[in-house]
C-alpha cells in the first residue's frame, strides 16, 4: 500500500486547449501557454497598480 507515493508523483501532464487533449509538459504548446499566462499575469499586475495610484 502506497497510496502517499501515488499522489506526490508530479503532474507531468497538462490540458492543450489548441490539441483539445492532455499532452505531456514536453508538448511544445506547453511553453507558449505558459508564456501567455505570465504575459497575461504581468499586464493585470501593472493595471492594478496603476488603480492604486491614480
Ligand atoms: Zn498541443
Amino acid at each position: 500500500m502506497s497510496k502517499i507515493g501515488d499522489q506526490k508523483k508530479k503532474i507531468i501532464h497538462f490540458f492543450c486547449r489548441p490539441c483539445a487533449e492532455y499532452h505531456l509538459k514536453t508538448h511544445p504548446h506547453y511553453r507558449a501557454m505558459k508564456r501567455r499566462a505570465a504575459l497575461r499575469r504581468k499586464a493585470k499586475a501593472t493595471a492594478a497598480k496603476e488603480t492604486v495610484q491614480q
